[in-house]
Parts: structure tokens; sequence; C-alpha cells
């Protein structure tokens, strides 16, 4: 499952929810940005 943040209202979406109607569910918005799930661990040792 992919999840999607809304650019507009912030909200997390599932790629199941746009895949049967593409806009938010909160805010009704079409444009949508992927948040990346890696997160860089930096160790300054
Ligand atoms: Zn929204």
């Amino acid at each position: 499952m992919v999840v999607y943040k809304c650019f507009f209202c912030g909200k997390q979406i599932s790629d199941k929810v746009l895949k049967t109607r593409f806009s938010c569910p909160y805010c009704g918005a079409k444009v949508f940005f992927k948040p990346r799930k890696a997160i860089k661990k930096v160790k300054a040792i």
C-alpha cells in the first residue's frame, strides 16, 4: 500500500482511496505528493 499526502490539508490518503476517486476525501483537492519513508540517520561519530 502506498500512502500519499494531500498537498493542501496534509492528511494521509492511501492509494486505494485515490483509485476509486482521485480527490482528497477531506478537502477535495487533487494535488498529492508522496512523503519519503526512508529517513536517513546520520551518526556524528
Ligand atoms: Zn486534502
